[in-house]
């Protein structure tokens, strides 16, 4: 521990948080539980995070309602009723909304204010912060609760802007919504956002082409009107449920068929082929992502995960009745190494004959023109276009703000040449910040809610721990983020993931690096590592420093 001296050590707020996801809102109420000030701010003009900001069309939550929704309140968990078995993102919004005003959390939570700018004194260990009104605010820590599918990229196509007609991108939909009706719209991506999108807006569209580079493994949702008996049983049993969520090591939820899913152990290559095509077939029939509650060696072991990816392949050419658009249609790669895209109708979308799939398989699109797209000698003309074309994921939203830590450090800097985290909840040269689901975390790989309340929980018992010893500065050493770097690239090399490009390796966004993007260790290690660092009163890799005065 070192000694400092105080310059200006008065504060407007104990915390600041920034979102207003889940992730914020559970930070608002842990906070004030533990009896700290605190003021979240928040770009929207509502709270909801990622909900608020995705609104297009088809999307809902890929995870049942029941569970992707917050543990930490008895209360909430009883008097909120999901509508439909998987929400939409207006019904997402609600339960937010239902949240914040249940648990009294408005008054302490500011919507439409960006934080444009954070600047660590180093004077006194406090941050300075300044939002898009120029209101100047310091606190003595910060958490980031950014998220991290936030910031939305937009290959950069030639011609890009000189396209004539309207352009969206999924993750910015206007939520007044947009009249498609007749409309020439191309969809450019088919992950999960694309997939959903595709399928609402088929039929909806004059003429539809979908622009398609890699075919993912899209599973039907199976999305129904909740049934009031499964809302009631899951009711009287969360406690098992969410005790059964935290331990699923990979995934973090469990629902099946309305019931607990049992964890399933062994390999895939020693269970019958009976046996796997049953265990598949139940998980077929359930929806949703519950393949990835499968045997664990087919996140590890190649032989293992053919067996899924070939039952996964033999839905696709038995949903896709033209053999040509069946093999432009069926992914190659390892199930799962590339996000599960859940869906309503997708394959079928293609009978339909306004609905047209350009294959970029081997030509990609050369350039945005005026009128369209245009595709070697073909162009494409469009009234509209939208980019389902993701996110700069995990690192994203930190490095598009002005965040500055020591000696004007910003992570944009910082982050370079690949995420720099210790635990994926605290990066060198940023010290008293906090950021929740993000990079070097397992949050890809986890369920980001459950993830984020035990981050939160963390965070709370260290501030406390802080506070007990007089201590006003804590942060995590260049060595502890080498390791951890090392340890996130170990745990990802030990799976079958970096055989796949995917946003979760960073392979999304050209000239990305894969480094600390994401912990691939499974939750219980990465538990363990938090409160490893708890026991050791944070004495490694962490540190300390007392402000006199
Ligand atoms: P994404 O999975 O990264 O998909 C982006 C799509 O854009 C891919 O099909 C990609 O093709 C395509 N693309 C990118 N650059 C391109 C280019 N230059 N030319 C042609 N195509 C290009 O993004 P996303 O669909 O927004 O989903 C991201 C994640 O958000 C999901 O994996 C999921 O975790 C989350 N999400 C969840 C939900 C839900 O809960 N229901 C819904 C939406 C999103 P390639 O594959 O060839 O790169």
């Amino acid at each position: 521990m070192t000694n400092s001296t105080n310059t200006t050590s008065k504060t407007d707020y104990d915390v600041i948080i920034v979102g207003a996801g889940f992730a914020g809102l559970t930070a608002v109420h842990r906070m004030r539980e533990l009896g700290f000030s605190v003021r979240l701010f928040e770009a929207g003009s509502d709270v909801g995070g990622t909900w608020y900001w995705n609104q297009y069309p088809g999307l809902k939550v890929d995870v049942e309602s029941v569970e992707y929704s917050l543990s930490f309140s008895y209360v909430i968990e009883q008097e909120w009723t999901w509508s439909e078995r998987y929400a939409g993102p207006q019904e997402l919004c609600r339960y937010a909304n239902f949240v914040a005003d249940r648990l009294d959390l408005r008054r302490d939570i500011q919507t439409g204010t960006r934080i444009d700018a954070a600047e660590f004194d180093e004077g006194c260990g406090i941050w300075a912060l300044t939002t898009n009104s120029g209101e100047q605010l310091r606190s003595r820590f910060v958490i980031m609760c950014t998220g991290m599918l936030n910031q939305p990229v937009k290959p950069p196509f030639k011609g890009l802007d000189s396209f004539e007609g309207k352009q969206y991108h999924s993750a910015r939909w206007p939520k007044e919504g947009v009249d498609l009706s007749e409309q020439r719209v191309g969809v450019i991506g088919t992950g999960s956002s694309g997939v959903q999108i595709i399928s609402a807006i088929a039929s909806q569209v004059g003429h539809l082409h979908v622009f398609h580079r890699t075919p993912g493994y899209c599973l039907p949702l199976r999305n129904c009107v909740m049934p009031e008996e499964y809302s009631t049983r899951v009711k009287a049993n969360y406690g098992e449920w969410r005790a059964a969520e935290r331990y699923n090591s990979f995934g973090g939820w469990v629902a099946l068929n309305y019931q607990i899913g049992k964890p399933v152990t062994g390999s895939a290559l020693d269970a019958t082929p009976e046996e796997r095509q049953a265990l598949f077939d139940e998980r077929w029939e359930s929806g949703g992502l519950s393949f990835y509650n499968v045997y664990p060696d087919v996140y590890t072991d190649l032989k293992a995960n053919a067996v899924l990816s070939k039952y996964l392949q033999d839905k696709i050419r038995e949903r896709v009745k033209d053999p040509k658009l069946a093999e432009i249609l069926t992914p190659k790669y390892p199930a799962l190494t590339k996000r599960l895209i859940a869906e309503t109708n997708y394959y079928e979308v293609y009978e339909q004959e306004n609905v047209e799939l350009v294959d970029l398989s081997k030509q990609g699109i050369d350039e945005i023109t005026p009128k369209g797209v245009r595709v070697g000698d073909t162009e494409y003309a469009l009234d509209c276009i939208v980019f389902a074309t993701g996110f700069d994921a995990m690192i994203g939203s930190l490095k598009a703000m002005d965040v500055r830590g020591r000696n004007g450090l910003t992570f944009a800097e910082h982050w370079d040449d690949g995420a720099r985290t210790h635990m994926g909840l605290m990066s060198a040269g940023f010290p008293n910040l906090f950021i929740i689901n993000a990079a070097g975390s397992p949050a890809p790989l986890f369920q980001p809610i459950i993830l984020g309340q035990e981050q939160v929980q963390w965070v709370g018992r260290l501030m406390i721990k802080l506070a007990e010893r007089n201590i006003n500065c804590i942060e995590t050493t260049s060595k502890a983020e080498d390791d951890w770097g090392r340890l996130c690239d170990e745990t990802l090399s030990a799976t079958l993931f970096p055989l796949t490009d995917s946003w979760y390796i960073g392979k999304n966004v050209p000239g990305k690096s894969h480094t600390g993007l994401a912990y691939f260790g499974g939750m219980e290690s990465y538990r363990q590592a938090m409160t490893d660092a708890e026991v050791s009163a944070y004495a490694d890799d962490f540190i300390l420093t007392t402000f006199e005065g």
